[in-house]
């Protein structure tokens, strides 16, 4: 039983010449290998790796769309994967009346 994707592997960096997702700031001729899709073909972003590495319950099937597309699956319907998530907040607290009314009355 593997604990990554079967589409991920790890390639270095250098040589590749393609231009990274990432935005790896580090520079300087890193050569550590980089987490890499076959099936997108390209370098993995660093928050899609939780899912290439199945971290967190995540799941390639239903939570990659890289993945359903090389394994011919349909792409995830809405409220489905941890995509779905849409946030339905609403604001509301426009009814503030105010109602302080001051009849006082000293005289002496
Ligand atoms: S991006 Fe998707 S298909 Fe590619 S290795 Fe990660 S989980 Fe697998």
């Amino acid at each position: 039983m593997t604990d990554q994707c079967q589409y991920l592997e790890y390639r270095p960096l250098s040589g590749t010449g393609s231009s990274e997702e990432g935005g790896d700031s580090d520079g300087a001729g890193s050569q550590e290998p980089r987490a890499y899709c076959t099936a997108a073909d390209t370098f993995v972003q660093a928050m899609r790796a939780d899912v290439c590495n199945l971290r967190y319950g995540l799941d390639p099937e239903t939570d990659c769309e890289f993945y359903r597309d090389a394994e011919g699956l349909p792409a995830a319907s809405p409220g489905e994967g941890a995509e779905a998530e849409f946030d339905a907040g609403g604001e509301s607290g426009a009814g503030n009346t105010g109602g302080a009314s001051d009849t006082g009355g000293d005289r002496g």
